[in-house]
């Protein structure tokens, strides 16, 4: 398979386009939408499936099921999960009741993370889902005829999300690695790496040596990062020890397969951003004067290659959230 766009179906509204990187080696690109879901890179070896992320909700990932079982016959044996973020690993139930023998695998700080913070994120969002949802129903009593269609499929978005996080059953990594994990199969070898803090305090990248390909979860993304729960002072550190790693692609946790030009993008603009919040903060200026200093500095080197998404995820509203994460740690 090379590369087509489908509709999710068996009831799924979640889309992907399922492109090779390399023998056996896939990434299911996940579309833009109001509710995001992650990417899932799909590796096939000699006895069965690995599967790299779930997204938001089972049936995005039933979505991803019911593509593997067009592409092959192999069960999945393993699920990674990069990190503990929602849409990374809410569809994670669908694969252990499809393939019984199927193990969620993370390290031991995912893990952990899952535990003490995404189980409670969960109950968060079926308090304010809700509330999301009202006010989508407001905008659209107020909206334009040319807003109504966009705001529509919002609401339809989030109200099907709620009903699915309502009865989500969290299912949560069934093996946890330390630091590195590797799994050797005759005709392939894959090495799950932390190589310190950066989108979270345990990101896991999953290597694959021979086929030169990087699975990054959300340690970089094809527009601005989000930092809420990161480490911007380490972030570029933990992409230059990626970068010492052989590779020709890289799948990220959103966004279309990149190579090493974006790598060194991303990574320029964290160090930047960092570096520009910290000479900032040093003068005593304010968050706001920081935000519109850094931000004007910034913007002509680095708003057009993080704009590729149009109005998805806007770079000043990214780039204004990260200033204040960083200011927020250096001052
Ligand atoms: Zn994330």
């Amino acid at each position: 398979m090379d590369c087509c766009a489908h509709e999710g179906s068996g009831g799924g509204d979640a889309r992907f386009d399922i492109h090779k990187v390399a023998d056996g080696v896939w990434a299911a690109v996940a579309s833009p939408a109001y509710k995001v879901n992650c990417n899932t890179a799909i590796v096939e070896s000699s006895d069965g499936v690995m599967v790299v992320d779930t997204h938001s909700k089972p049936s995005a990932a039933r979505v991803i099921v019911e593509r593997l079982r067009e592409m092959t016959k192999k069960p999945v044996r393993y699920v990674v999960n990069t990190h503990f973020h929602w849409d990374h690993w809410h569809g994670n139930e669908v694969y252990p009741a499809a393939y019984p023998d199927a193990e969620i695998v993370t390290n031991d700080i995912t893990r952990e993370a899952m535990v003490n913070k995404g189980l409670k994120r969960i109950q968060d969002h079926v308090r304010q889902v809700p509330g999301e949802i009202a006010k989508l129903r407001a905008d659209l009593q107020a909206a334009s005829a040319a807003q109504r269609g966009k705001l529509e499929a919002d609401l339809k978005l989030a109200e099907s999300y709620l009903a699915e996080v309502r009865a989500l059953k969290p299912a949560l990594p069934t093996i946890a690695f330390e630091r590195t994990m590797k799994l050797y199969r005759r005709d392939r070898e894959v090495h799950l790496l932390h190589l310190g803090r950066a989108h979270t305090e345990g990101d896991v990248f999953v290597y694959l040596p021979k086929e030169k390909v990087v699975i990054t979860g959300d340690a970089m993304i094809g527009w601005t990062p989000y930092m809420g729960d990161g480490y911007p002072e380490e972030w570029a550190g933990t992409l230059d020890r990626l970068a010492q790693l052989d590779f020709t692609h890289i799948i990220m946790g959103h966004g279309d397969v990149t190579g090493r030009e974006w790598l060194n993008t991303f990574r320029s603009y964290v160090h930047d951003m960092v570096e520009a919040v910290r000479q900032e903060a040093a003068t005593g200026a304010t968050l706001d004067e920081v935000k519109q200093r850094v931000t004007a500095k910034l913007a002509p080197r680095y708003e057009k290659p993080f704009s590729t998404y149009g109005d998805y995820r806007p770079w000043r509203t990214g780039i204004a959230a990260n200033i204040e994460r960083t200011f927020g740690m250096v001052s």
